[in-house]
């Protein structure tokens, strides 16, 4: 115990830890880390969410309410910078401890097929498996007196992580079609589910593609190198509608990767997870040649 709360004390960049009788009040970036987090407090408490519904999660930019929130917060639990760069300012000036998950050596990371961290983590269930124990681990040294109650709520969440994975590769099979998406953010899901992703239309921070790179997927859409494209819930999908006409690609769901379109809770990590298969899987159904 005493070489977890040194850990954690580096982790969190703090001189010690002081045992605390009160459970933490905790701040969260995105819809699937607060998921996670409310699974391993269960009963105790609601992690805030920070990340407003259809909001972007490249742009993100806290109201001076969400900023008190987060000053008067115990601890942020959150992807990191490379998600977040707004939120990383707003944590600085707060002056709050914080779990950067993405951060911890154990965490599986993939860098983008240009180059870059990709941030998107939480879309490997491997990871939300390796989040669910940093989170329950800070939050015991934060809150000793409800170790029992983290350690248990944790099991439950890992039990849940399994199940959940287990039917996502079973939903996921049928999906051979090579697809494109508005945002270069699926690389950990189409990594953990061996799918046939071809990477996004925009950048990973989901700014606007160039002209060259337009002309290369109109090629790609033509010659059947990919078949379909999906939209974004938070982007106007005029670019993926153009590069369909005339070509035959098939044009899927709009997709939600960071789940701003949820209701927040404990559940919406399995509903994004599920959510985002179930539009993919539109690909593989899709009445094509
Ligand atoms: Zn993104």
């Amino acid at each position: 115990m005493r070489v977890l709360t040194l850990v954690l004390a580096l982790v969190l960049g703090l001189p010690t830890l002081p045992a605390r009788a009160e459970v933490p009040r905790v701040q969260t970036d995105i819809s699937p880390v607060a998921a996670l987090v409310a699974q391993v407090m269960g009963d105790l408490g609601r992690p805030g969410l920070l990340l407003d519904k259809g909001g972007d999660e490249h742009d993100m930019q806290l109201r001076p309410s969400q900023r008190r929130d987060l000053a008067a917060a115990t601890l942020l639990i959150w992807v990191g910078p490379e998600l977040t760069p707004g939120l990383d300012q707003a944590r600085a000036a707060a002056q709050v401890q914080s779990l950067a998950l993405l951060d911890d050596p154990r965490t599986l990371r993939q860098d983008y097929a240009e180059g870059g961290l990709n941030p998107h983590a939480w879309l490997d269930p491997a990871n939300a498996a390796i989040w669910i124990d940093l989170i329950a681990a800070c939050l015991q040294a934060l809150d000793p007196d409800h170790a029992a109650t983290y350690r248990a709520n944790a099991a439950a969440a890992q039990a849940r992580i399994v199940t959940l994975d287990a039917a996502l590769a079973a939903k996921l099979a049928p999906l051979k079609r090579p697809f494109v998406t508005y945002h270069d953010a699926y690389g950990y899901f189409a990594r953990h589910y061996n799918l046939p992703y071809r990477g996004g239309l925009a950048a990973g921070d989901a700014a606007p593609p160039g002209a060259a790179q337009i002309a290369r997927l109109h090629q790609d859409a033509a010659s059947g190198a990919i078949r379909c494209a999906f939209p974004e819930a938070q982007h106007d999908p005029a670019l993926i509608d153009s590069l369909a006409e005339g070509t035959g690609l098939f044009v899927g769901p709009p997709l939600d990767p960071v789940g701003s379109m949820l209701d927040p809770g404990p559940d919406a990590y399995d509903l994004l997870l599920t959510g985002l298969a179930t539009a993919l899987l539109a690909c593989a159904t899709a009445d094509m040649p």
